[in-house]
């Protein structure tokens, strides 16, 4: 199977950005009864940007490839999602340290670092409406496919499908972070925004793999 490298990782944010482009009119629609109608705007210019500074001076390795996506997410994202998708990456970059490919199960790890810095920041626990009920879905599922003696595309084609029934699995929670939060019961019936970018990042990682 091929490594994972600085240039796996670069086709990735190629194919997110591409994914979140096609979506981000849609993204926005879920975040309009139960957000204030941005999830969208603010993942495109996010993603575009880090697609510009990847572009500008790529990273050699697959952890500052990672670091920089992140960094950029933070820096030009003003919502929620923007710390919160930067912390994930910047973390999961960091795990990757300075190697110049690394194997799934070391992708694995960095990921699962990386949803947990996510949990630490929003203080979300699953059932809460967020973005961690696709991401731990994901990482469990990939986990398991890998533990189980799968190869990297198959488990991360594992982990997409998680996601994906993580995202529709939001539509009857009650919202209890973000700005969702605050609609109470009325946040019941809508699936939550982040959870579906989530699952659109996963399936791009699971494409990637694929080839
Ligand atoms: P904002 O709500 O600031 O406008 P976005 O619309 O870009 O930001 O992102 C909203 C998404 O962020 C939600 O759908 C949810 O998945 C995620 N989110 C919000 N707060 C939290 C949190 N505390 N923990 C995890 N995810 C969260
Ligand atoms: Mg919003
Ligand atoms: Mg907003």
């Amino acid at each position: 199977e091929a490594p994972v490298d600085a240039a796996f990782l670069r086709r990735w944010l190629e194919s997110a950005t591409a994914a979140v482009e096609r979506e981000a009119p849609r993204l926005t629609e879920l975040d309009s009864p139960i957000g204030d109608a941005d999830h969208g705007t603010n993942m495109r210019r996010g993603f575009l940007a880090a697609r510009t500074a990847v572009e500008q001076e790529p990273p050699p390795t697959p952890g500052g490839v990672l670091v920089l996506i992140g960094r950029t997410l933070i820096s030009t994202v003003g919502g929620a999602s923007g710390p919160l998708y930067g912390t994930l990456l910047r973390r999961a970059g960091k795990e990757l340290g300075e190697e110049q490919a690394v194997s799934a199960a070391r992708l694995r790890d960095a990921l699962r670092a990386g949803v947990d810095g996510v949990a630490t920041l929003g203080g979300a626990v699953p059932g809460d409406k967020t973005m961690l009920d696709a991401l731990l879905p994901a990482v469990d599922a990939l986990t398991g496919a890998l533990d189980a003696g799968g190869g990297a595309a198959d488990a991360l084609a594992a982990a997409a499908a998680a996601a994906d029934e993580g995202a529709a699995a939001t539509v009857p929670m009650r919202a209890r972070k973000g700005r969702a939060s605050y609609l109470g019961e009325r946040s019941i019936g809508h699936q939550d925004p982040g959870a579906t970018s989530s699952a659109l990042l996963v399936t791009a990682l699971a494409d990637t793999a694929r080839g």
